[in-house]
């Protein structure tokens, strides 16, 4: 498995029939995005994070006046989506490629 890049979707045409399914999810590159104008900076996200990779940012202010939170690694980000479902705004967004 080592020539298959990680997100590569050929993967599906080069014989994924072969592995399991956790292994091509893992394959699978994600990207989180924060709608950093809605966000209020509670850092419940941050807490639920199993990477440790959202923080509140240091330099950033918001519309509102907030720190809003960020992903400092998605390269890092295994896609688990735990800091949507934590976000009492919703304003994060998880994507699978
Ligand atoms: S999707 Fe999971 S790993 Fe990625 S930033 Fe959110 S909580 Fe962390
Ligand atoms: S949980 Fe939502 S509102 Fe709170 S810091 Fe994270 S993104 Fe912002």
């Amino acid at each position: 498995m080592d020539f298959v890049k990680r997100g590569d979707l050929r993967l599906f045409a080069i014989g994924a029939d072969n592995l399991k399914y956790k292994e091509v999810i893992s394959l699978m590159v994600s990207k989180v995005t924060v709608d950093e104008n809605r966000c209020k900076g509670c850092g419940l996200c941050v807490r639920a994070c199993p990477k440790k990779i959202m923080q509140i940012s240091k330099t950033k202010l918001n519309e509102k006046g907030y720190h809003p939170a960020e992903c400092i690694d998605q390269e890092a980000c295994i896609g688990c989506a735990s800091c949507a479902w934590t976000c009492p705004d919703t304003v994060i967004t998880v994507e699978k490629e």
